[in-house]
């Protein structure tokens, strides 16, 4: 079984949420996000990330905007 990159996940992650337990651990946040409809942070371009709306709708949104 492949050993956990929490590490490695944390240092490239680029969500700014500081608080979060779920740094790193990316299965955990995707898991957490889908759960409430949403899409992890790291989906998002910074400026939008630092928003904290991960909502469906604003990412759709987002990459509408950047066609
Ligand atoms: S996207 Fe959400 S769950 Fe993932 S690290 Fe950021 S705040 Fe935590």
């Amino acid at each position: 079984m492949k050993e956990c990159m929490i590490e490695k996940n944390t240092k490239i992650c680029t969500c700014t949420y500081e608080p979060c337990s779920r740094k790193g651990m990316c299965c955990e946040c995707v898991q957490y996000h889908r759960k409430k409809g949403q899409i992890p942070g790291c989906l998002f371009p910074a400026d939008i990330e630092s928003t904290y709306d991960r909502s469906i709708e604003n990412f759709i949104k987002t990459y509408k905007k950047e066609k």
